[in-house]
């Protein structure tokens, strides 16, 4: 809890009984014990938390057993293309294509499940986060997009394990691998999860990202949100926030992304699981120039179980959702910034933890035998990392405008990612 490998998943909070509960979530968002832990609970807790290790390649056989395509990069799969939803409200609602609420409504109308668990925003602080289960289009609409600070959605788990019929879940890599260890262990919450969806995962940020952004803009304290949006708009979207004031700021998400550096979850950082790997269908954006360009949003999508690629077969007969498979290479090709910043990066950054001498997560697999060049590289990475989260970088970035700073981001990222294309590349 204490330690940078802490996901903030909240299966530790929701299995406990108000025992452990949240603290700080405008800060550091942590889980605090507040009464005595017996022996039981403390195993229980144990075994669901995906911070201090998940065997990646156990959950693959044990869920996957008939899988016909694996790469260590993308897990167990099935197929892989881009597609969006072909429903207009859905397609423009979604982050990207809209295929995770699409898939959702569809189970839902489909009855084949009577509720899913989805992040919304919370409605006595639409500053936070907050999981619920949805029962309807409008609500599982009302919870589309993505949310890139802090969610702990299994904090809800008395919620799920109290809830009469079927469920789908919806959650980040982190939060997946709980709700998979618990159903490994037979225990009752997770019982009614029959279907798991989730979202491509780089990273997630503290909350200071939301006041360091209203501070830029000399705007209100946050407590005078009454609306927060990180998608909003045509895709990719603009990160959105109304006060209560009436004021509305607006900034494109790709400029947005310069909070990244300043804010971000040391525990992304340490997270190896980019697509999701033990979703039944996972979806990130399909970022490359050809979609980019058309707007409108385009997803894309893995399905990875059985009924994970039955539900696509028949949403595609359906006609609610449009699909064109593409090979390995591509998807690849498409996020191999992605897969090096997880697949690489973490890999090294664990070992950098390692020989510091801190605790470092046990996920049953290793990808080794990086350049030297690319060790260097992820240093300067590392350093960049701590030096941009310190009080003095936030400051100081604060007294730019944002539209001037998210400029300068995006122009110095791509530059980045050009002068260190050929070491990220190389036998990616
Ligand atoms: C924190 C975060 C980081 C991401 N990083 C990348 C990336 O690096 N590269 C990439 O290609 N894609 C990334 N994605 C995925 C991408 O933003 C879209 O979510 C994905 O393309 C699915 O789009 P969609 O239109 O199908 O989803 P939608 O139809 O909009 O549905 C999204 C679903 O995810 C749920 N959800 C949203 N945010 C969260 C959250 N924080 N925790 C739990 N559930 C949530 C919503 O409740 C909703 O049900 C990230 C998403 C998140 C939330």
């Amino acid at each position: 809890m204490n330690s940078h490998l802490c996901n903030r998943c909240g299966s530790c909070v929701g299995l406990s009984d108000g025992k452990i509960r949240f603290t700080n979530k405008t800060g550091n968002y942590t889980p605090k014990i507040f009464e005595p832990i017996d022996d039981q609970l403390a195993d229980t807790l144990w075994q669901a938390c995906s911070g201090k290790n998940f065997n990646f390649p156990e959950f693959q056989k044990r869920l996957f057993p008939d899988v016909q395509h694996f790469h260590n990069f993308i897990g167990a799969y099935q197929r892989i293309g881009i597609g969006f939803a072909k429903d207009q409200e859905i397609r423009e609602k979604g982050a990207s294509g809209g295929i995770i609420t699409a898939v959702l409504i569809w189970l839902l109308d489909k009855k084949m499940i009577d509720g899913a668990v989805v992040l919304g925003m919370d409605a006595k602080e639409p500053w936070l986060t907050q999981a619920f289960i949805a029962t309807s289009r409008e609500q599982i609409l009302e919870a589309a997009q993505s949310k890139y600070i802090i969610s702990s959605t299994n904090d809800i788990l008395p919620q799920i394990e109290a809830f009469k019929g079927n469920l789908a879940f919806v959650g980040l890599p982190g939060q997946v691998q709980s709700i998979r260890k618990l159903q490994q262990i037979g225990h009752v919450s997770v019982q009614h999860i029959k279907y798991i969806f989730g979202p491509f995962y780089g990273n997630t940020l503290h909350f200071s990202s939301i006041k360091s952004f209203l501070k830029t803009y000399k705007a209100d304290t946050y407590e005078n949100i009454t609306k927060l949006y990180f998608r909003y708009g045509e895709w990719p979207g603009n990160m959105r926030i109304e006060l209560k004031s009436g004021r509305v700021i607006e900034l494109k998400k790709f400029h947005a992304n310069y909070l990244i550096p300043f804010h971000i979850l040391r525990n992304s950082l340490y997270c190896t699981d980019f697509t999701n790997e033990f979703t039944d269908l996972s979806g990130g954006d399909a970022w490359a120039p050809v979609y980019e360009e058309r707007g409108k949003g385009f997803s894309m999508i893995i399905s990875r179980s059985e009924k994970g690629d039955e539900i696509l077969s028949r949403m595609v007969a359906d006609g609610a959702i449009e699909f064109n498979q593409i090979e390995e290479n591509e998807a690849i090709d498409m996020h191999s910034h992605g897969y090096d910043f997880k697949k690489r990066g973490s890999f090294i950054r664990i070992k950098f933890r390692k020989w510091l001498g801190k605790s470092i997560p046990d996920y049953g697999y290793e990808i080794k035998g990086f350049t030297f060049s690319r060790y260097f590289m992820e240093l300067i990475i590392s350093t960049m990392f701590i030096l941009m989260g310190t009080s003095i970088a936030r400051w100081t970035v604060e007294q730019f405008s944002p539209k001037f700073i998210g400029n300068m981001f995006e122009r110095t990222r791509t530059l980045w990612k050009k002068s260190t294309h050929n070491i990220k590349r190389n036998e990616l």
